[in-house]
């Protein structure tokens, strides 16, 4: 059995979730994670993680189903011989709209992945990490779950909700040797953001104090802190890569 550390990443297929996948290999944990749909995006995740010389899983999973959560939690318990290390839980969604337009279907998806999402890996995986008496989970919030933003009432409630359980179950598993934090993205370069409206997108990059948007690099690293060593003694906390934005 490897001693290397097992992090399990949801939605590490692109973006925000493959740099973490990448950044945690390179720091020497080996890797699980889940993607929805893109199975080519997971094929190439996983092999930029084996370049870094990690062991990696990818698994097909819907977070916002709870059935599916538990099976992807017992084949990367398998995967790391009965322990979980780390848990990143990074997948999310959005779908913008003004409130008063809003359907409840989108309200409900965006809530499910995001919010119902993370409770349900936290609920799995916490499981494993209060038997081994440590652990490092760390939630992906958002600028927007720190001050709101028009368009976005739904992804808003998800992401202020995901500070909440944040800081909650801190609270319930300080005493257990286990961190729970959550780093809060300002305008990053993705798929996510590349479907904003020119105008939209504008307005948000006129927002950030230190001008331009971050680098999925930049989340990771902050990831990697809170999934480390050296971040033992910090706990229900909330870390703003934002380029100011927050401020
Ligand atoms: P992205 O490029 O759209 O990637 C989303 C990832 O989540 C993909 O791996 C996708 O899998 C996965 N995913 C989506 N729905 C899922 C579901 N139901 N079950 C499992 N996985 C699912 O997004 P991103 O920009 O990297 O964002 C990553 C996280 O950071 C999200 O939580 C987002 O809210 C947060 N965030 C992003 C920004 C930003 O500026 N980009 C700012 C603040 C917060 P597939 O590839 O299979 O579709």
């Amino acid at each position: 059995m490897s001693d290397r550390k097992l992090a399990l990443v949801t939605g590490g297929s692109r973006g925000i979730g493959r740099a973490v996948c990448v950044k945690l290999a390179e720091i020497g944990m080996d890797i699980v994670f889940s993607y929805q749909s893109d199975a080519p995006a997971a094929e190439e995740t996983e092999r930029l993680c084996e370049e870094k010389g990690a062991r990696v899983l990818k698994v097909q999973a819907d977070v916002s189903n709870s059935d599916q959560c538990d099976r992807l939690i017992a084949q990367a318990s398998w995967f790391g011989g009965g322990h979980i290390d780390v848990l990143v839980n990074n997948a999310g969604i959005t779908r913008d709209g003004l409130t008063m337009r809003m359907k409840n279907e989108d309200f409900d998806a965006v809530v499910n992945v995001n919010l119902k999402g993370t409770f349900y890996m936290m609920r799995g995986v916490s499981r494993f990490m209060i038997r081994a008496r440590r652990g490092r989970i760390v939630n992906m919030s958002s600028v927007v779950g720190v001050r709101g933003n028009a368009g976005q009432l739904n992804y808003a409630a998800s992401k202020s909700g995901v500070i909440g359980m944040t800081k909650s179950l801190a609270k319930e598993l300080a005493s257990r040797g286990i961190t729970v934090n959550a780093v809060a993205p300002g305008f990053i370069e993705t798929d996510m953001t590349g479907k904003m409206t020119a105008n939209a997108r504008d307005a948000s990059l006129a927002e950030i104090p230190m001008g331009g948007a971050g680098r999925v690099e930049d989340v990771a690293c902050a990831v990697a802190f809170f999934a480390g060593e050296e971040s033992r003694y910090i706990t229900g906390q909330v870390l703003c890569v934002d380029g100011g934005m927050a401020i």
